[in-house]
Formats: structure tokens, C-alpha cells, sequence
């Protein structure tokens, strides 16, 4: 599932695809991927793009188109040429559920499982309502990091709640806490001033080194079609399982932790428990 460093990668594409640009038609195949109204953004400008936690924020002359990936959804622009729909649809009609046609290009939503969606809003105030601190900010500093782990929650729970800390998922909460040498079982309360400490620099450098490797394909993602993100194999611990910890030398195992897979160093990770 997408996280925050290829939901990112696929906004950066799109932002020298899609910007100023008139969404002239739309076309919804599948009603379960598309919230709102379709025929509100017709006419529209797309004056921004940008991202907020998973999000994908279309910003239009009048409200916001958001998007959101969740499994399998691919969201990308393909340059037009004239008489070009009917190809378009037939060449990525393949789980193609959305199609906005705009002055130079198409933009495309689609998703094989269709648990994502595109969504009409005046406001964004519904997304702000539910997410925390985006750890790439400012706003994320030590304090605030110190702040929510005054908590008996398992950390690995606590990271992946987009309440607290938004954007990240079960790889990049999975490599953190490896970096961190934290077991994603530790509660919260319990990890030592020092660990929060690596911890807090962890989570924006491992973001940020993946961004510049424009995100990790595992599964599906990809991005501007079918472009695979190069941060897979600079894992340090995710999907891993079998194989020796690039620290220490043993074996990374697999076990279940916040109902999700999670891959973890028995002994790079066994302090503070
Ligand atoms: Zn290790």
C-alpha cells in the first residue's frame, strides 16, 4: 500500500503533468471509486496538487479533488493527442475507474481491488479533522513525538494511527523502529528518552531517502503509469523474513504486531521491553 513517500512521488509527477490545466470532461466507470460529484469539477482549473498524509490533494478553482491510493489505486496523467480517448480507455481500460480529460493531457484513475477513490469537497476540513503531525514538517519535532508516546499503545500501533502521525505505514514503521532498535511490541511509555530520540531523526530521514528514490514497489505501486520506485532494495528490514539483519547478522523474523505483518531484529530490537 502506498505510504507517504510514493503517495508523495506520485503528487511530484503529477504537479509537471496536470497543473493550470481545464478539466474539460470526467468519466466515472466504477461508482464505488468516486465520492461527490463528478460533474462539479468540469470546467475547473487544477491549480495546485499536493499531498496530506496519504492524500492527494487536487486544489481547484473552486474546492479539491482528493484522492487516495489505499491498495491498488494509480493515479497519472497521460499526454494527449488529438482523437486520443477511445484509445486511451481501450489501452488502460484494465481497471481504468476514473477518466479526466484535461487541455493536454488525460489523468487516469486506476485501481485493481477498488478499495481507493477520488472524492469531490469544498473544504478539507473532514481530512484535517482526522490527521496528525506530517512528519516532514516542522511541526514534528522531538516534543511532539515525546508527547504522543505518553501512551501504554504498542508503538508499532501507535505510528501507523494517522491521528498521530501522519503518512506512515507498515514498511516505514517497520524500517523506523529497526533504525531505532525499538520492538514494535514496546509500549510507548516505556522507550527511553534516548531511543525517541533516534527514533524522531529516523522517521524524516528514511521518508526523505525513499522520496529520492522515488518510493518503494512492493505489490503494485507505481507511478506516471507504470514507473517502479527504487527504494526496495534499500530496505533495511521490511520483507525481509529469513534473512541476516544488516546490523548484527541475525535471522529477521516475521510475526503478527497491530494485525499487520510486521518483520523485525530479535536483537537489534529487544531493548526497552
Ligand atoms: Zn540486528
Amino acid at each position: 500500500m502506498p505510504e507517504l513517500p510514493e503517495v508523495e512521488t506520485v503528487v511530484r509527477s503529477l504537479q509537471g503533468q496536470i497543473l493550470n490545466q481545464k478539466i474539460k470532461s470526467i468519466r466515472v466507470f466504477s461508482v464505488k471509486n468516486f465520492i461527490g460529484t463528478p460533474l462539479s469539477v468540469q470546467g475547473q482549473d487544477i491549480i495546485g496538487v499536493d499531498r496530506r498524509a496519504k492524500y492527494i490533494i487536487i486544489n481547484l478553482s473552486q474546492g479539491y479533488l482528493v484522492g487516495h491510493l489505499r491498495m491498488t489505486g494509480k493515479l497519472f496523467a497521460v499526454v494527449k493527442t488529438q482523437g486520443q480517448l477511445e484509445q486511451v480507455v481501450k489501452d488502460f481500460g484494465k481497471h481504468l475507474r476514473v477518466l479526466l480529460e484535461l487541455e493536454h493531457c488525460y489523468l487516469l484513475f486506476q485501481d485493481q481491488r477498488k478499495f481507493g477513490f477520488l472524492q469531490t469537497c469544498d473544504s478539507l476540513d473532514w481530512l484535517e479533522s482526522k490527521l496528525g503531525c506530517e512528519p516532514l514538517t516542522e511541526q514534528f519535532t522531538l516534543n511532539y513525538l515525546v508527547k504522543i508516546c505518553q501512551s501504554a499503545r504498542q508503538i508499532k500501533a501507535l505510528l501507523l494511527d494517522q491521528s498521530k502521525v501522519a503518512g506512515l505505514g507498515n514498511i516505514y514503521v517497520d524500517e523506523v523502529l529497526w533504525q531505532a532498535g525499538i520492538h514494535p511490541q514496546t509500549c510507548a511509555n516505556r522507550i527511553t528518552d534516548l531511543q525517541l530520540q533516534v527514533l524522531h531523526g529516523a522517521i524524516p530521514e528514511i521518508l526523505n531517502r525513499s522520496i529520492l528514490a522515488q518510493g518503494t514497489t512492493f505489490l503494485s505501486y507505481t507511478f506516471a503509469g507504470n514507473q517502479e520506485g527504487k527504494f526496495a532494495s534499500k530496505l533495511q528490514v521490511f520483507n525481509r523474513a529469513g534473512q541476516p539483519c544488516f546490523r548484527c547478522g541475525t535471522l529477521i523474523i516475521k510475526m503478527r504486531v497491530a494485525q499487520r505483518g510486521t518483520y523485525v531484529c530479535l536483537l537489534c530490537q529487544n531493548r526497552g521491553r
